[in-house]
């Protein structure tokens, strides 16, 4: 008799799921600022500011209203749904019907139901790379396939309609966009966008658009939505968006996805099993956030743009940092190439991953190995930390790099 293969003690899907490298590199240097060493840790993706006041206050008025107890409809309150569609005309330029706007539990709730809805095994995702590191581990969740698309620091980290169509195949079924992107900050301009759009219609290519920083913008420049470069694409778009990183709201977990009426449907069904609807008390945040004054939002995107040059700034000094000046987000990507192989402190790093650990070792500043993104070669900073600290940090690398 054939000897028969022992049954998995779990999910053998779930099993392959990576620990979040940025999760843990940020765990990594709290752990060690616990045992008293003066980390400074550029790994967070979170803004550190509180949420502003208008904020809390409605979600404190919310807490005493009995009617916030109960569930709200899986997809959301309808005054939200009405807020979402207003924001995303404002600043995706798309008119939709508040029908089209499901309320998620934060943006990561969105991608990963997203991947889910669209997608049939062995679906390829074409993901423009370096990638947040959560896509990869969402499309094959989703049975599906990512299909890396690399651009360096040399195209501003941004891939052409080229390269996009040197990797289509028959399987093609989806395109990820990210504009500003984490973990770059890069900004895709109009035209380029507009190009990419135009070549996704054309081969009736779903676009998966994660708009979440879409607010964090520099340089009088302007996250231009796919869908409002090609308003056609829209029936084949699901926009990803949520209130984490504009508001200072990471903990309130309210996202949202806008898409065409069948795809809503499918993700309604799917997230009424899932999880039903998001906390409601959080969701009346998320209304004052979208609704109210947009004052505090516009202090904290103007101290991150302070921090950003002082960051690039100072990273550039370093001989071996090559650092494009990011126009979103609150990430810089230098390229770190050249400083691998050679020897610093008794220590001579081949990868970004090594030279993390020697940055973590030698000057207590932790920062997250392109290895989490992509190719090795790359670190991400995230500059949503205080300007002391922060200067304080890339100082230390500038002393250990310069011996
Ligand atoms: N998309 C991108 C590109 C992100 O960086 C993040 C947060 N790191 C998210 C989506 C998810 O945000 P949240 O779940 O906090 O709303």
């Amino acid at each position: 008799m054939p000897e028969s293969t022992p049954t998995p003690r779990l999910s053998t899907k779930i099993s392959a799921i990576a620990e979040s490298a940025t999760l843990k590199v940020d765990a990594k240097a709290k752990a060690l600022q616990a045992q008293g060493r003066p980390v400074i840790s550029y790994a967070a993706g979170e803004p550190d500011f509180p949420t502003p006041e208008h904020i809390v206050e409605a979600a404190l008025v919310a807490a005493r209203d009995p009617k916030a107890h109960r569930y709200t409809p899986a997809a959301g309150l309808p005054d939200l749904r009405a807020a979402i569609a207003e924001k995303t005309l404002r600043d995706s330029g798309l008119e939709v019907d508040p029908s089209r706007v499901i309320v998620t539990n934060g943006g990561k709730q969105s991608v990963y139901e997203a991947f889910q809805v669209l997608l049939n095994p062995g679906d390829e995702v074409i993901v423009p790379t370096p990638f947040w590191t959560t896509y990869p581990e969402a499309i094959a969740l989703a049975d599906g396939v990512a299909v890396d698309v690399f651009a360096d620091a040399s195209q501003n980290y941004q891939v052409t309609v080229e390269q996009l169509e040197a990797a289509r195949t028959p399987r093609t079924k989806v395109l990820l966009f990210v504009s500003p992107s984490n973990p770059t900050g890069s900004v895709y301009p109009p035209e380029q966008t507009k190009a990419i759009g135009e070549w996704a219609l054309e081969h009736g290519i779903w676009v998966i658009t994660d708009e979440i920083y879409q607010n964090l913008t520099y340089d009088g420049v302007r996250a231009t939505s796919i869908v409002e470069a090609v308003p056609e694409l829209a029936e084949q778009t699901l926009l990803v968006n949520g209130v984490a990183k504009t508001y200072a709201m990471t903990g309130w977990r309210v996202g949202w996805t806008v898409g065409p009426a069948d795809a809503i449907k499918a993700l309604g069904n799917l997230q009424s099993h899932l999880s039903g609807n998001v906390n409601n008390i959080a969701q009346r945040a998320a209304i004052a956030a979208l609704t109210g004054p947009q004052d505090a939002a516009e202090a904290m995107r103007e101290a991150f743009d302070r921090r950003r040059k002082l960051i690039v700034g100072e990273l550039n000094k370093i001989d071996g940092f090559e650092t494009p000046t990011p126009q979103g987000a609150f990430y810089v990507y230098p390229d770190v190439t050249a400083l691998l192989g050679r020897t610093f402190g008794g220590v001579t790093p081949t990868t970004s991953l090594e030279l993390a650990d020697l940055m973590l070792d030698q000057a207590e500043v932790a920062a997250v190995p392109g290895e989490a993104f992509g190719p090795s070669g790359y670190l991400r900073f995230s500059y949503a930390l205080g300007d002391d600290q922060l200067l304080e940090g890339v100082q230390r690398l500038q002393r250990l790099f310069a011996s």
